[in-house]
């Protein structure tokens, strides 16, 4: 059972019980009955709860790894830091991924006495090779980085900080563990907002944190799963249930999701209205040579830019099948104009496309349609 899309259906699964749905329900409770040894059984849900370790199971069966699903990306990310941290720790973060782990560093680990550090995503390899990650406890990478799709060597890093000692966490929220296994790759974890292609329905938010099945994995699991049932950051039986059910199509959409994005990224590419267009799967893209050998598929998020903040609302305006909306990787393919939030240092015309699962040949129709009327 090694193959992605039987993984997505089967992961997780308890052995077959005649009787007995095919995918479990969720069990909702908060405190359970107890018996005289309250210990033996579930006895109250924040620790953890039947349908999270259901779903725990499969996502870590995914990574390679063993999971802590928690409520959101940045719940993940900042139990992953907080876990391993303490004052006068240096953490070094890219300067480029997504724009709330900056917040995060930048308001809550220096109010900790964490010394941050950003480093860009193309430059962090050569920042290890250099031995400038010496004395660096946590060290955080995201390929391919968001919005704007660079990628960097994770097994390149991974062997400096296995020789410093830093913990080494990848953010795998684009490219999903279907796309690419950091585990795997020498990193101790991985990480990702589950919010996007994993769950991928637009319906709910969700983070993970998986950990290498090694004595130092082992290590850093413990202690994030007491950060876990301390500060109370996992998700509801429902959500955790959501989650699992969605995880079974993620395969399949992941497939129609980077097929549209190739057709997308050729259309944006031989468009006036478009430049800059960026995506890790495209043989002329500067994230090419490094994705094609780290990645086990592409992803189905492209970058571009349009001429200004008027030409993105034309484009929406004018088109039938993207809509406008932020995130990313969920069923509706959807336009987000990233200036708009003013966390990335981007152009005012930068637009993250994230492809759908409807028809490709409807969308880059729908879309070449919209970026015609540009012209
Ligand atoms: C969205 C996102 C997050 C945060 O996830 P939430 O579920 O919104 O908290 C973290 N990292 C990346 C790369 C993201 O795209």
């Amino acid at each position: 059972m090694t193959a992605d899309g039987t993984r997505v259906v089967r992961g997780g699964d308890e052995p077959v019980v005649p009787g007995t749905p095919l995918r479990p329900s969720p069990v909702f409770a908060a405190p359970y009955h107890l018996g005289e040894d309250p210990l033996a059984a579930d006895f109250y849900a924040r620790p953890g709860h039947p349908t999270l370790r259901v779903l725990e199971r499969a996502v870590g069966d995914l990574d390679g790894g063993d999971c802590l699903v928690f409520a959101t990306g940045m719940a993940a990310i900042s139990a992953a830091v907080l876990s391993v941290v303490r004052a006068g720790d240096r953490v070094v973060v890219p300067s480029d991924g997504y724009y709330q782990t900056r917040a995060l560093a930048a308001a809550d680990l220096t109010r900790f006495g964490v010394v941050v550090e950003q480093v860009p995503t193309l430059e962090i390899a050569d920042v290890a090779a250099r031995g400038d990650l010496d004395g660096a406890a946590f060290v955080l990478l995201e390929t391919p980085s968001n919005p704007q799709l660079d990628v960097c060597d994770i097994a390149a890093v991974a062997a400096a900080t296995q020789a410093t000692g830093a913990v080494l966490a990848v953010d795998n929220t684009t490219a999903t563990p279907l796309g690419q296994r950091p585990l795997e790759l020498g990193a101790d974890l991985a990480l990702a907002a589950d919010t996007k292609a994993l769950t991928g329905h637009s319906d709910l938010l969700m983070g993970h944190v998986s950990t290498a099945r090694t004595d130092r994995g082992r290590e850093l699991h413990t202690r994030l799963k007491g950060w876990r049932d301390r500060t109370g950051n996992g998700p509801g039986a429902f959500d955790a249930w959501l989650a699992h059910r969605s995880l079974s199509t993620l395969d399949l959409r992941l497939t129609r999701q980077a097929q549209t994005a190739a057709a997308v990224a050729e259309l944006l590419a031989a468009h006036p209205a478009a430049t800059g267009v960026r995506w890790p799967g495209r043989v002329a893209d500067p994230s090419y040579p490094i994705a094609s050998r780290q990645m086990r598929r592409m992803n189905g998020v492209v970058s571009a830019t349009l001429a200004d903040e008027a030409a993105v609302h034309a484009l929406v305006r004018h088109s039938d099948l993207w809509l406008a909306a932020t995130s990313f990787g969920g069923v509706h393919s959807t336009v987000d104009r990233r200036a708009q939030w003013g966390g990335d240092a981007v152009p005012a015309g930068f637009v993250r496309f994230s492809c759908g699962i409807e028809d490709t040949d409807d969308l880059v129709a729908d879309l070449g349609a919209a970026l015609d009327a540009l012209v």
